[in-house]
């Protein structure tokens, strides 16, 4: 799907036009991947839009800089602040935000610590990630023949463009062989995560999700999913998960900002569960988008309105 453009960009605390927000190819992102990003979502609420987590993701976006010694020259407020003013001025209802970091345009080799720190945050119209019927049905998912990013090589818990690579090769593999997407296990074989979205499943009435130390980018979602099980007096576990516990579990389903809450039809062509949306997924989906919405009180403090003076503090 080709992006939307909207008119604003912000670049190292200006707005600048969409179509200017360009970078030259010799930037030290482009040949080594020395970017890290965020993706959050903008909910259309009956207070006008309000951002999922806003805090949350701006304070990964900085967690993941610090891993990779960017120390980025704006805070966690300041960035929030201008997520707001930005789908302000772009006018955007529901929409994605992207705040994006690279490394730019300075020295040409692998050291990138005299290459300029160059920050950017855009927003656009998204709809569903896996499509409407993704989120009513459930997909088709495999396992992946590609192992996750294994410990001590790419931080999975950074957000690095990087990491991508190794995700758009469990994606294509998953798309070329006619599934919705993969799930990727771990170097030492245990469920890890999908290109770009968490799992849980439901095994016994217990929710299980696999811990960060399998490789997993530590998901907004999947922390909001985690405590909108307590919620819902659902018992929920952080263990490793073996690959068979996808073909024998009650209900499987991806979380993420882009994912949402979307459940999970069949893993390698063998149907979970009953072949049905199951109940607690149903349960965590309602819920989920029932705070999303605006629906139901944002109890949690989760949703930032863009139209409010000042960005909500906890
Ligand atoms: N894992 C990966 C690899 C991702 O790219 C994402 C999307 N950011 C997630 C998990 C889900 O994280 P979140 O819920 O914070 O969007």
């Amino acid at each position: 799907m080709p992006v939307q453009k909207t008119e604003k960009i912000w670049h190292n605390g200006k707005f600048i036009n969409w179509d200017d927000a360009k970078l030259h190819v010799l930037s030290h992102v482009v040949s080594y991947g020395s970017g890290i990003f965020e993706g959050i979502r903008c909910y259309e609420t009956p207070q006008g839009p309000a951002i999922f987590r806003l805090r949350e993701h701006m304070q990964r976006l900085i967690n993941s800089g610090r891993i990779y010694r960017m120390e980025l020259p704006y805070s966690v407020d300041e960035f929030s602040s201008v997520a707001c003013e930005l789908v302000r001025l772009n006018k955007m209802g529901a929409c994605y935000v992207k705040p994006i970091v690279v490394r730019g345009y300075g020295e040409v080799g692998v050291n990138p610590l005299n290459s300029p720190i160059e920050t950017y945050m855009a927003c656009w119209n998204w709809g569903a990630y896996l499509g409407q019927d993704a989120l009513t049905k459930g997909v088709d998912v495999c396992v992946s023949s590609w192992t996750r990013i294994a410990p001590n090589t790419l931080p999975a818990m950074s957000k690095a463009a990087a990491n991508y690579m190794n995700s758009q090769l469990i994606r294509m593999e998953a798309s070329l062989n006619g599934f919705a997407e993969g799930i990727a296990l771990d170097s030492h074989g245990h469920v890890s995560e999908g290109s770009g979205m968490n799992v849980f499943l439901v095994h016994d009435g217990t929710l299980y999700t696999p811990p960060l130390a399998t490789s997993i980018l530590p998901g907004i979602t999947r922390d909001a999913v985690t405590k909108l099980a307590v919620d819902l007096n659902i018992p929920v576990k952080e263990s490793a998960i073996p690959r068979e516990m996808l073909y024998i579990a009650d209900e499987v389903f991806f979380v993420g900002t882009a994912v949402e809450v979307t459940p999970i039809r069949s893993v390698d062509k063998i149907v979970v569960g009953k072949g049905v949306v199951g109940p607690i997924t149903r349960q965590i989906q309602q819920e989920f988008f029932a705070l999303t919405s605006g629906k139901a009180p944002d109890r949690h403090g989760w949703m930032t309105p863009v139209n409010a003076p000042v960005v909500a503090a906890r």
